[in-house]
């Protein structure tokens, strides 16, 4: 058995800004297996790690672009070069409409001097930390609005795996899931544009939104066998693997993580945040056991990596 995989999400954005080479390169350290790079364009046709097509809720866009905002008032990556976006300050994220931080006990908005990496330097920086280090730490990254690029004349996909294939990642053997919410375009990546990479389907966390105890074995069997045809793996959100706790306290169990095994799929949920939990516990550390021990997750995405490795290294 090998053991789950923790996943950095949007690298240890627990503790340094998202997706910034920092927060990569701490969690990194911190001994994750996977580095999650979510990919958008720029105008320029490159691809940029950063978690939504809008800007301004991690950037300082407003105050140095202030008349480029589209007429919804948002400011779009792909509305700026490579070399506009890097004048940018990144900061942690802050709500849109409040402008306040989203996660109030995080590294301070506003701080310290980080730039949006490019995919291309991320790699570039997990690969020459795996050469001075030895490991093999891999990326994971998620095509974000493939739709919504197309119908702005970009074909997100095609250009994002000519960088991965660039940079070596080419097969199954290689360290890298690529992850993509949209259904239509992750079975376009295998049948259409011939990607032999490994591939996880996401699933948005209003699917399956009913409580554990309605999951229709039959209808969760048929969407695995689906998504089988074409991905490894399933990234549902954690509330569709483990619902709840019963009366004594111990996790509910949902039947999608047997029926994505039976149909050879790894389970990867998202999101584990000890500044983020379940309503049901307080306890990170302990839903951290739940997913490995009780859940049998073959990974998950975390903001707190350091925590999820100590956890796996005790139980698995
Ligand atoms: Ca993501």
């Amino acid at each position: 058995m090998t053991q789950p995989i923790v996943i950095a999400h949007r690298g240890a954005s627990g503790y340094l800004p998202e997706h910034t080479l920092e927060a990569k390169a701490l969690a990194y350290a911190m001994g994750a297996d996977y580095l999650e790079q979510d990919c958008v364009l720029s105008k320029d046709d490159v691809p940029v790690v950063l978690h939504d097509v809008q800007i301004d809720t991690v950037t300082d866009v407003a105050k140095v672009f202030g008349d480029r905002a589209r007429d919804d008032g948002r400011y779009y990556a792909i509305d700026f070069t490579v070399d506009e976006l890097k004048s940018l300050r990144v900061t942690e994220r802050v709500d849109h409409k409040s402008g306040k931080p989203v996660f109030p006990g995080r590294f301070p908005a506003g701080k310290s001097r980080f730039e949006v990496p490019t995919l291309a330097e991320e790699i570039e920086m997990i690969q020459g930390l795996n050469r001075s280090t030895g490991k093999n730490i891999g990326i994971y990254p998620e095509i974000k609005a493939p739709a919504w690029h197309l119908e702005q004349g970009k074909d997100l996909s095609r250009i994002l795996l000519g960088v991965l294939s660039e940079n070596g990642y080419r097969t199954k053997d290689d360290a890298c899931f690529v992850q993509c919410f949209d259904v239509k375009e992750t079975r376009r990546l295998r049948e259409e544009l011939g990607c032999q990479l490994q591939l996880v389907q996401l699933i948005g966390d209003k699917k399956w939104s009913r409580d554990g105890a309605d999951f229709d074995p039959d209808f969760i069997n048929r969407e695995m066998k689906k998504i089988a045809e074409y991905a490894d793996g399933i990234g549902p959100a954690l509330p569709h693997v483990i619902s709840g706790a019963d009366a004594s306290g111990n996790p509910v169990v949902t039947p999608i993580i047997t029926a994505a095994h039976e149909h050879g799929l790894v389970v990867h949920p998202y999101t584990l945040r000890a500044d983020g939990m379940p309503d049901w516990t307080n306890d990170f550390e302990a839903l951290l056991r739940m997913c490995y021990v009780d859940a049998k997750v073959d990974g998950l995405f975390t903001d707190f990596p350091d925590r999820a490795v100590q956890v796996r290294n005790q139980v698995a």
